[in-house]
């Protein structure tokens, strides 16, 4: 069987188990047991598949068809053009927080020295795109899970990142000892309502860490946190940025708003699912502390 044809076999068990995208599933299970990129998979697509790698991609194939996440099966997914290594302790870095990152670059590119934190860095591509985008830009990684520290340690290494990166392992609700060190502070934590991680998608709920979903009880537990024990790592005029889930952006500017923060924008997704909400810290809470 050649490649081509197997291709055409595994995409479509791949739309019959109704995967987001079979085309590109089958491409990307078939390229990581072969080890070959686009281009070497086109090449490839009219020589025969050995037996043995045939049923190692098949294989894979089934477990996607019921329904673990693809980035779950290579172990990579690609953000802002780079790859990352992710794993079952870490939540898979999603086309959304692009956008946050795209945000933050139209307004910091080609500044000089931005000093950033994210908080809850998870795989750490908000942080290392930050990092790499931003050559003249210093962060803090912020991770609590214990599970979650090695893999962004070592995509911090594999995309060298690690010159101007601390990854340091905290939570978000103990202030940082960094007294208005921070011109950006940026988060997409974890934000689904206790209550509605019963009714989640399979595919998210059964395979994605549970500290990387879990917002408390109304989803904005991190929100607020943030919003008020980080503001001391800020001077003013640092910007906070955060990713909000479906329905919360009204929700975070209040909170936004309520801890000094001003000139709230909030950005759409592709979707039109209200998705970023990001503010600066105004002087005046400074003034009355
Ligand atoms: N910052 C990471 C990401 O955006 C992890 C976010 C999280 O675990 N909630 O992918």
């Amino acid at each position: 069987m050649t490649l081509q044809e197997l291709l055409t076999s595994l995409t479509r068990d791949l739309h019959a188990a109704g995967t987001d995208a079979p085309a590109l599933e089958a491409r990307l299970l078939a390229g990581h047991v072969l080890h070959l990129d686009r281009i070497g998979l086109m090449l490839a697509m009219p020589s025969p598949v050995a037996d043995d790698a045939a049923g190692a991609i098949r294989a894979l194939t089934a477990r996607r068809c019921a329904g673990e996440p693809l980035a779950h099966i290579t172990g990579r997914r690609e953000f802002f053009g780079r790859d990352f290594e992710v794993s079952p302790q870490t939540l898979i870095p999603r086309p959304e927080t692009e956008l946050l990152l795209e945000i933050v670059l139209r307004e910091y590119e080609g500044h000089g020295e931005v000093r950033f934190a994210d908080l809850g860095t998870g795989t750490g591509c908000i942080g290392i795109t930050l990092a790499l985008e931003l050559p003249h830009s210093r962060g803090l990684l912020l991770e609590y899970s214990a599970g979650a520290l090695p893999v962004a340690a070592r995509n911090i290494r594999s995309l060298q990142a690690a010159e101007r990166l601390a990854l340091v392992r905290g939570d978000m609700f103990t202030p940082p000892l960094l007294p208005g060190g921070l011109d950006v502070l940026v988060s997409n934590p974890p934000y689904i309502p206790d209550g509605d991680i019963a009714g989640l998608d399979v595919s998210v709920r059964d395979y994605e860490p549970m500290t990387a979903l879990k917002g408390g009880d109304d989803g904005l537990d991190f929100y607020r946190a943030i919003s008020d024990k980080w503001r001391t790592a800020l001077h003013p005029g640092s910007r906070l940025y955060f990713e909000v889930g479906i329905g919360q952006a009204d929700d975070v500017l209040r909170i936004m708003r309520a801890q000094g923060f001003g000139d709230i924008e909030v950005v759409p997704d592709t979707a039109g699912i209200p998705r970023v909400v990001y503010g600066t810290l105004h002087e005046s809470v400074f003034d009355t502390e």
